[in-house]
Parts: C-alpha cells; sequence; structure tokens
C-alpha cells in the first residue's frame, strides 16, 4: 500500500490561524497520519512561513482545500466574481506551495451550496478558462489541482465522475484531475467502484467518508467496492478521512457543508478509528483486486 493517509483539519480545529495549524498538525501526527488537509478558506491570512516550520518539524505533507462563495464563484456570469474568486484561487495554490505540498483539491470551480438553476454556458465557461489560468499557475508552483464531484446541493457543475471528465476535457490540462469523495458518490452516483474505474489515471485525490459524514464503518456507505477499484486502477494518490461535526466549528465551512449535528466529540479517538478503517480497506482492496 503505497497511498498517503490523510485527515482533514476539521476532525481536529475550525480555521487556520497558527495556533489551530499548530494543534492540527500535532493531533494528525499523532494519530499517524502521513498528510494533513487545510482548508484555505481565507488563505491570506496564514502565516505561511510559521505553518511551514511546524509542518516541517513534525514531518508531515499537507495539501489544501476549499470550497468557493457566491462572492468569489468563478463559474458565474459575473465578472467580479468571477476575478475575487481567481484571485483567492491563486492565494490558496500559493499557499500550498509555501507549506511544501501538492494538492488543492476541492470545490475549486465553483461556489459551494445549493444553486437554484442549472449553470449557464457563460457561467461554465467562466469555470473553465478559470481553472485553465489557475492549473497554468499552479504548474509554475509545482502543485496539482483536483475537481471535487460534489452532491447537487453543493454544486451545479459537476455531480458524478462521468460530469467531472466532461469538464476535465474542456478544461485540458494535465495537472488538474478528479477529486472523488465517497459521501457524495453514494448520494450521486451508481455504484462505488463504476467511477473510479472509468477515471483511472484522471484520479488524482480520495476523500473518505460516511453517508453522515461521522464515523466510518457506521453509515450507508459500501466501501468495500470502493477500495477495490482503488488497487484495479493502481491509484497512489492521497486517501484522506473528511468528517464533520458540530464538535468542531468553522464559523465558514461548517454553515456552508449543513454540519447541524453532533456525530463525534472525541476527535483523536476518531481519527485515529478512521486511519485503521482506511489501511484495512486499503490492505483488503489489493487483495479483492489481485482475486478479481
Ligand atoms: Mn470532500
Amino acid at each position: 500500500m503505497t497511498n498517503p493517509l490523510g485527515v482533514h483539519a476539521s476532525v481536529f480545529i475550525g480555521g487556520t490561524s497558527q495556533d489551530q495549524v499548530r494543534r492540527a498538525v500535532e493531533l494528525a501526527t499523532a494519530t499517524g497520519y502521513d498528510l494533513l488537509e487545510l482548508a484555505l478558506l481565507d488563505p491570506e491570512n496564514i502565516d505561511v512561513a510559521g505553518a511551514r516550520k511546524v509542518v516541517e518539524s513534525a514531518g508531515i505533507s499537507v495539501s489544501g482545500s476549499l470550497g468557493l462563495a457566491p462572492t468569489t464563484d468563478v463559474s458565474s456570469e459575473d465578472p467580479d466574481a468571477v476575478a475575487a474568486g481567481e484571485k483567492l484561487l491563486r492565494s490558496a495554490v500559493d499557499v500550498v506551495a509555501g507549506l511544501g505540498g501538492q494538492h488543492l483539491c476541492g470545490v475549486i470551480y465553483s461556489a459551494m451550496g445549493k444553486y437554484m438553476a442549472p449553470a449557464t454556458p457563460r457561467g461554465r465557461a467562466n469555470a473553465v478558462a478559470a481553472m485553465q489560468r489557475l492549473a497554468d499557475h499552479a504548474t509554475e508552483q509545482g502543485v496539482r489541482l483536483a475537481v471535487e464531484v460534489v452532491n447537487r446541493y453543493e454544486t451545479n457543475i459537476m455531480n458524478t465522475a462521468g460530469e467531472a471528465m466532461a469538464f476535465l476535457d474542456e478544461v485540458d490540462r494535465p495537472n488538474v484531475k478528479v477529486h472523488v469523495d465517497t459521501y457524495h458518490m453514494n448520494i450521486e452516483e451508481n455504484t462505488m467502484d463504476g467511477p473510479v474505474l472509468a477515471l483511472g489515471d484522471r484520479l488524482g485525490y480520495v476523500h473518505i467518508g460516511e453517508s453522515h459524514r461521522g464515523y466510518l464503518g457506521s453509515g450507508s456507505v459500501d466501501f468495500g467496492p470502493f477500495f477495490r477499484a482503488l488497487a484495479q486502477v493502481g491509484y497512489t494518490g492521497p486517501v484522506v478521512f473528511e468528517s464533520f461535526s458540530s464538535a468542531v466549528v468553522d464559523p465558514v465551512l461548517s454553515n456552508q457543508l449543513g454540519v447541524w449535528r453532533n456525530l463525534w466529540d472525541d476527535s483523536e479517538h476518531l481519527a485515529r478509528h478512521a486511519r485503521a478503517f482506511m489501511h484495512t480497506g486499503l490492505e483488503s482492496g489489493i487483495r479483492a483486486a489481485a482475486q478479481a
């Protein structure tokens, strides 16, 4: 098994102040992770030099993710929103590079929230053009992008891996891949293995989330076929646990995602449990793929 195992910072902290980053790095390291994914909703206010020291001394890798807001929506027809979104995304790429990271992922092509109408052709073209310019900037910074496929209540651009591939065809940049999340797949896809097999080497980032975004294995996601498919396509990228509870509140992200319930209190127990679950799942997937 060669995948870096990661954990989303929301398991531990609800922001990116220097103290919060330090705490997340300590807890991610203590619970056995190789990678910490930071939510870069406010990249311009992160102390990159300070965070880099913490990250390097812990020996952990960092990735970044975010979902855009209506005021920074690059799929909007409003040129001001598109420009603001591109500025935010470039800052996020620079933070990832500044922290020695390799991946920026998430809903970076759209606002993250419920749209009340389909994407317009002009809005979609704006999103494609923004991703092209961001990809070119990211290439210079040594950063790869991955666009996260999320459910219908969080974007109107792509809700399935098939739609993500169509979007990637339009963007047409080698450092832009697809980011899948088992929580969203469980809502929108027909199967848990088909999308992974269809993506193949266009899969660039993986979120592991349960149907209620709490403890892995306690919900309805069928993880077996998903992990087997990762092995079948030879996926070696990050596999990152993502979970949310009202026990850890990010003033922006928690509300965007509708985190109203308390699904866990003990971040460390949750994180250790998830790491063991993912490790076992990936190993079982390799065995199942070998027998298939
Ligand atoms: Mn996700």
